[in-house]
């Protein structure tokens, strides 16, 4: 690629002359123009990955790495006196999903292209994403977050399908992002929209006329549900992306000779948690309307689909009122009837049914009986999924049952957020890990020699400087990069429990204003949305900036401790701050957690796990030892057994451990009165005494000692950079080419 000859042709300067927006835009054509050829024959047999989200994050960079031109890009920009990471700017982060679940998608994405299999991902092209959190008044407000520009990797295709509902006809089209693969062939990410969606009906914030389909349909992504209209959006949101991906996973197997019957040999379709379900009566209904009988085309469908759980929130499992899809896609509901009389004239159990007595249709238990294959998201998660959550589903289909634990691409968690990072293990153990994440395991040999482990915390300093550049400049915020970095950045929900670890940082200042001073200051930084209904997170999240405004403005305590609320997280940010990061906060409620992916992304980056044995932390744990990560907290079985006991009593821990009612009690305590909102703070306050149903009252003290433990651990410098070397050693594990790998052996076999 010759960056001067192409800007030359593209608007007659030198690079020199060209602005960022220029040169951004060039690269993007180029990239666009080179991922292109790289695009394999039709294969007859395609794996459709089907997700309501896709948080692809800013796609310049890793394109560019995937493509194998990076370097080259760099250097010609660097000779011209431009620099990368000023056109990275430029670049909208696309805000298509919420957190771990669409991260997943775009990681699996990435794999697939890398290891050459052809599959495309299928979603929707939400104008405004999910939203944009803004900060005032130390609370979270929701603006829209517009990403399309006139320069985009989105190309609009040719292909339109009609989508269909009660007394409404939409016209969708399809709308493509090349997915490059690190040194291969290049897949499609497919976004549909619909012609007549109109911007301008947003008010206020994110509000907008939810009853207007036509103009509101693929504007945001999980729009509030709180009330009927919300919800009914919701499902002509998933409808709409279903009866496009089946439409055009029709049309591409017919085209490959497909008879239809032979279905399973053309296509594979991955149900990405329970928004895509209606997929499977949607294509039951298109076959049988091209001729095929009803048993015909259920066998046929059966035979492609497979589904992914992600939760066993019973909360978060999707179950629609049957009255709802009469009113909006009234020719599913004989379907879904005919599919559930099928389950209840097979099994004697109302626990495995469909419809419930509530006439609502359970959207799991659809995907569990149509699809060929089930799987949980880590060993832990997948084995309470047998043995709680789904067992009546494990003991009628055990075969279909099975464990996929969750990856990340390390193109983008390891080459493109840590080059400096990259760079030293290359020179250690070459650079096969980049095709092979599992020789990483050769840096165990490093990790108790001194030259290279000092190396290891230079280049942790160096990021942490590099985040406190980063942050100062576009939030406004100023690290001590001499502190240590705790961080805990994920979604804001209750079972995460930043509750707990805002209760923890209570206890520290109250502990610091005593006199007990820390040896190294401390840092934590919090990153999360909320969902906008969400109330309870809401209040999470003002008592963090609650916190975060006392703790800065109190002299006494400001110098050992800072607390750090950044705003908006999102991709971009979490490659910036997890490089930064010393000690990786992971303290979901055993059992709650189905995997976590930002701990892996961590791990790679030399970050020390405090966590619980929830999710994936059970694999991280086994695979770096006692010695390399801080494990606390009651067991997934322990808190599992409370659950069916109904024993827990969150008020008999407040009584009896001092320590929590005095972090308790400063929730709604003058100091942050005076800061905050006493409704917010009260009703906090009132949750965690009287049920606290994510148990963080008897994880405390556990918690507590061992972010201690941990701190006084840091002290002890070298030891704590062999911990570093040790996780990235064997952070090799979760790769997502190896999750992937693993789908299409067990599952796809594309
Ligand atoms: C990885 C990632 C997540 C998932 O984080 P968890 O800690 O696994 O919940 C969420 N959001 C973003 C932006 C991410 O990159």
């Amino acid at each position: 690629m010759n960056l001067t000859e192409i800007m030359q042709a593209a608007y007659g300067k030198t690079l020199s002359d060209c602005t960022n927006s220029e040169i951004y835009c060039a690269l993007l054509r180029e990239v666009n123009a080179m991922a292109a050829k790289k695009q394999a024959a039709p294969a007859k047999k395609k794996l459709y990955y089907i997700s309501a989200e896709f948080l692809i994050g800013k796609l310049l960079s890793n394109n560019l790495i995937n493509l194998g031109v990076y370097e080259d890009v760099k250097v010609q920009l660097a000779q011209a006196g431009r620099s990368i990471s000023e056109i990275e700017e430029i670049e909208p982060e696309p805000s298509l999903g919420n957190g771990g679940l669409g991260r997943l998608a775009a990681c699996f994405l990435d794999s697939i292209a890398t290891l050459g299999l052809p599959g495309d991902g299928v979603g929707l092209n939400y104008h405004f994403g999910l939203f944009r959190q803004v900060f005032a008044q130390n609370a979270q407000t929701a603006k829209p977050d517009p990403w399309l520009s006139e320069c985009s990797w989105l190309t609009r295709t040719e292909v339109t399908y009609p989508v269909v509902y009660r007394g409404l006809e939409v016209t969708a089209r399809m709308y493509d992002i090349h997915v490059t693969g690190y040194g291969n062939t290049t897949n499609k990410l497919h976004l549909f929209d619909i012609e007549s969606v109109d911007e301008s009906i947003v008010k206020d914030g994110i509000d907008f006329d939810k009853s207007d389909i036509a103009k509101n349909l693929t504007l945001f992504l999980y729009p509030d549900d709180s009330d009927d209209a919300g919800r009914l959006l919701r499902i002509y949101q998933q409808y709409f992306m279903v009866s496009c991906a089946a439409q055009l996973i029709l049309d591409e197997a017919v085209a490959k000779g497909c008879t239809l019957h032979d279905l399973r040999d053309y296509a594979v379709i991955q149900i990405n948690d329970t928004h895509p379900t209606m997929v499977i009566p949607e294509l039951i209904r298109l076959l049988m309307a091209r001729g095929l009988t009803m048993h015909e085309a259920i066998a046929a469908v059966n035979g492609c689909c497979a589904y992914t759980n992600h939760t066993i929130l019973a909360e978060a499992l999707e179950k629609w009122p049957m009255a709802y899809l009469e009113q909006a896609v009234p020719q599913l509901v004989p379907i879904i009837e005919v599919l559930d009389n099928r389950i209840r004239r097979k099994f004697d159990d109302s626990t495995l049914y469909i419809i419930d007595k509530d006439e609502r249709v359970h959207m799991a238990h659809l995907d569990i009986h149509y699809c060929y294959s089930v799987n949980g998201v880590a060993s832990l998660h997948t084995d309470i999924l047998k043995e709680n959550e789904l067992h009546n589903f494990y003991r009628v289909y055990p075969e279909k049952f099975n464990n996929k634990t969750n990856g990340i691409t390390f193109r983008r968690w390891l080459l493109h957020s840590n080059p400096e990072l990259t760079q030293l293990l290359t020179s250690l153990i070459g650079d096969g890990f980049k095709q092979d994440a599992t020789e990483l395991q050769r840096l165990a040999k490093f990790a108790k020699n001194p030259v290279v482990l000092r190396k290891l915390l230079a280049i942790k300093e160096g990021k942490k400087a590099e985040l406190k550049a980063f942050l100062q400049k576009t939030q406004g915020i100023c690290l001590n990069e001499n502190s240590i970095f705790d961080i805990q950045i994920k979604r804001l929900h209750e079972y995460k429990r930043q509750q707990l670890n805002a209760l923890y940082l209570i206890h520290k200042y109250l502990e610091i204003k005593s006199g007990k001073k820390p040896k190294t200051p401390i840092t934590a930084i919090f990153g999360a949305k909320a969902a906008p209904a969400y109330i309870i997170a809401q209040d999470i999240i003002h008592l963090i900036l609650c916190l975060q405004e006392l703790i800065a403005n109190d002299p006494e305590v400001s110098p050992y401790l800072h607390v750090v609320m950044v705003e908006n997280y999102n991709v971009t940010l979490a490659e910036k701050l997890i490089p930064a990061c010393d000690i990786s906060e992971q303290i979901s409620l055993a059992s709650k957690e189905a995997s976590g992916t930002g701990n892996m992304k961590f791990m790679l980056n030399g970050a020390v796990t405090l966590g619980t044995e929830d999710g994936a932390n059970v694999e991280i744990h086994e695979l770096v030892g006692d010695e390399n990560i801080y494990i606390f907290g009651e067991s997934s079985d322990t808190v599992v057994q409370r659950y069916a006991e109904g024993s827990y009593c969150a008020k008999d821990y407040y009584k009896k451990n001092k320590k929590i009612a005095r972090a308790v009690n400063f929730i709604t305590g003058r100091e942050l009165l005076a800061i905050g909102d006493e409704e917010r703070l009260t009703r906090l306050s009132r949750e965690l005494i009287g049920k606290d149903w994510f148990m963080t009252f008897p994880d405390f003290d556990a918690y507590t000692a061992t972010r201690e433990k941990a701190y006084a651990d840091y002290e002890k410098r070298m030891e704590w950079a062999e911990k570093m070397m040790m996780n990235i050693a064997m952070a090799g594990y979760f790769s997502s080419d190896r999750t992937i790998a693993e789908y299409n052996n067990d599952i796809w076999n594309l």
